[in-house]
């Protein structure tokens, strides 16, 4: 399978998040990145579109306004006298007031947590992350499978807002930007709120989500079963979810994705399924992965994968590497 990654996106490298009461490390670190490269092998660095042709693909997807705001965050931030990594403290719950100033209010305004720190180089490494996953979008239209190491995540990120690790929500760009009928299964251990909200109520494309329940994970607010309806269906499945339930789970979803009779699949693939991740709570073993790809590849269409979430980085790579082994 053809694999894209651009140096560049290294570039994004935030220090600390906000969780649970305290300030952690961040746990999207560049070097998830070096457990993927090490054992998949060859990647191939994507075509340079440039940053106006990028902005306006992104544009199709995302509010523009929310667009500038990633591209000049850490600009204003430093601006306004801080240190560090730019992160929001106050957010609008019941509206969102127009004409704010500060950057402390633009950036509560187009988040819904603490978890998306923008560093200095995060808007490169989102420029190049959108190249990367465009080369990638590229082969699948041309009817073959690939995977575009999108790092940071992209699947809590919604049109105008970012969260979770997600600041681009590549997913939805790759689907929006396919133009034809595409059905999405994203299967972080996480909801993929972000898509969900980006492509409800969008002809031509489906979303299915495999998650923990939101009840118990977050982002708590997003995926409960309730949430299925339309062009959508979220399986929220217990804490301690091992394969067989998975499976199961997921021949669902892919039963259901087919019914849209697709043309192209977008799979947004999260290894913080993992039995050893460090915020998370399924059971999928490493020797799992590969079967999980089989289930996926059952469904005979061109697959777009892209990295979600994984944050066991020892053995990150061998499960990215074990799920792609099943698709081929
Ligand atoms: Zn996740």
């Amino acid at each position: 399978m053809r694999c894209f990654w651009d140096e560049a996106q290294r570039a994004h490298a935030p220090r600390s998040e906000f969780f649970n009461g305290a300030l952690h490390p961040a746990a999207d670190v560049p070097e998830r990145v070096d457990s993927v490269l090490a054992a998949i092998g060859r990647t191939e660095a994507p075509e340079r579109r440039g940053e106006a042709a990028l902005l306006e693909l992104l544009g199709t997807g995302h509010d523009p306004a929310y667009l500038d705001l990633l591209r000049t965050a850490h600009d204003e931030w430093r601006a306004a006298g801080r240190t560090g990594d730019a992160l929001p403290y106050a957010f609008p719950v019941h509206r969102r007031p127009r004409d704010l100033q500060r950057i402390d209010a633009r950036l509560g305004a187009h988040s819904f947590d603490t978890c998306a720190p923008i560093s200095g180089g995060t808007w490169e490494a989102l420029l190049a992350g959108t190249d990367t996953l465009l080369s990638a979008l590229d082969v699948v239209l041309g009817g073959d499978h690939a995977f575009a190491l999108t790092r940071p995540p992209g699947h809590h990120a919604g049109a105008d807002y970012m969260g979770g690790y997600s600041y681009l929500n590549w997913a939805a760009i790759a689907a929006l930007a396919a133009g034809r009928r595409v059905a999405i299964l994203d299967i972080d251990y996480h909801h993929g709120n972000g898509t969900q909200d980006m492509v409800a109520g969008r002809d031509g494309l489906r979303f299915a989500s495999l998650h923990a329940d939101p009840a118990t994970d977050y982002p708590f607010f997003w995926g409960s079963a309730e949430e299925s309806g339309g062009n959508v269906l979220n399986l929220p499945l217990p804490r301690g979810t091992a394969f067989d339930a998975y499976d199961a789970a997921l021949a669902r979803a892919c039963d259901w994705l087919g019914e849209g009779a697709p043309e192209l699949l977008v799979l947004s693939f999260g290894a913080d399924t993992y039995e050893g991740d460090p915020i998370s709570h399924f059971a999928i073993r490493t020797g799992d992965y590969a079967r999980l790809g089989r289930r996926v590849a059952a469904m005979g269409l061109p697959t777009l994968v892209v990295l979600e979430g994984g944050y066991a980085v020892d053995a990150l790579g061998a499960n990215v590497a074990g799920l792609l082994s099943g698709l081929d």
